[in-house]
């Protein structure tokens, strides 16, 4: 690891504690959050178990070697008294069940820990939902619905992603980390995996692509710690869609497509500790003069000739794209 990739690691764990501890802060003021180690709350990607690829974990190992397990949350949409929607005799909360504990026993499979917030017909309001998946470290959260829509013909899947986490407790992590003023926070986590997912399960169903969604304004994306993902996996109102739906075997590919999104994130993760979690500068970085005068001597034009002006080796759309 580089000395500039090791600042970069230590300041995205500094980042994501003093985050971890803004957002307990902030659950607890809530009334969301009982008694919980604050460390248990720390969305710690950065020290990921998965240090083996996740593809080549066998059945049989399948027990985290880990004395902290961690988990991914699987969320069955409605449940109980709340059905959700429904169309063509089906009822949203029987059939997001069923690809939950699918999607449950695939990510088993693959290696991972996995606790479902509901396992049986039980209802579960929202805050609910939200207090399982920031009881423990999570590493993911991921709620399963169906879609329902006015116009028969609309059809397919689309997932909606929670809001960049850092801006949540942006004040307080920049105080924290003496971020200079006009440096940019960001944390794309939840929209990546949301892409990741969204592309996968498409391409195992072959459904209808309707893209990666903000969900700023659904409650348990807002409140989970972890990245959160929703997916609608399919509208109910559509009677060729609902039909696959019915289907074991088009459930099972969805469930697979879902796990392969997540699995696709995780390594992505595992190979960069901080992806997703940016702070970038307010300029781009200038070269110092003497690296100005080195290029300036050792790389000539196409025509042979030095260059009238040395360029600041800065590529003309960063010098764009700089706030
Ligand atoms: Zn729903």
């Amino acid at each position: 690891m580089s000395g500039r990739l090791q600042i970069r690691a230590i300041l995205g764990g500094l980042l994501l504690a003093v985050f971890g501890y803004c957002m307990a802060q902030l659950l607890d003021e809530r009334g969301l959050l009982k008694e919980t180690a604050l460390v248990e709350l720390i969305p710690d990607l950065v020290s990921s178990p998965y240090s083996a690829p996740i593809q080549e974990v066998k059945p049989e190992l399948a027990v985290s070697p880990e004395p902290r397990k961690k988990h991914i949350i699987v969320d069955a949409g409605h449940g109980g008294r709340d059905g959700g929607t429904q169309g063509h005799g089906m009822l949203e909360k029987e059939w997001t069940m069923l690809i939950a504990l699918l999607l449950n026993d695939d990510l088993k499979e693959r290696g991972f820990d996995v606790r479902m917030t509901r396992k049986g017909d039980d209802t579960l309001d929202l805050a609910e939902r939200t207090q399982v998946s920031n009881g423990e470290a999570n590493h993911l959260f991921v709620s399963v619905h169906l879609n329902w829509s006015a116009q028969p013909k609309v059809s397919g899947i689309e997932t909606f992603f929670s809001p960049g986490r850092v801006l949540t407790a942006e004040k307080e992590v920049r105080r924290e980390l003496e971020v200079p003023p006009g440096a940019v926070l960001d944390d794309t986590r939840s929209q990546l995996l949301a892409e990741a997912v969204q592309q996968h399960v498409t391409a195992v169903t072959s459904a209808n692509d309707r893209g990666g969604k903000d969900g700023a304004h659904l409650f348990v994306l807002r409140h989970c710690v972890a990245p959160a993902i929703l997916i609608e996996c399919g509208f109910l109102s559509n009677e060729w869609e609902a039909g696959l739906i019915l289907k074991p075997s088009y459930l099972k590919r969805l469930a697979s497509g879902i796990a392969d999104g997540i699995t696709h994130f995780l390594n992505s993760v595992k190979e960069d500790e901080l992806y997703g979690v940016m702070i970038t500068p307010e300029r781009p970085e200038i070269p110092s003069p003497e690296v100005l005068s080195l290029s300036a001597t050792t790389i000539p034009t196409e025509a042979g000739d030095l260059p009238d002006v040395p360029t600041f080796g800065v590529a003309q759309e960063d010098v764009v794209a700089a706030p």
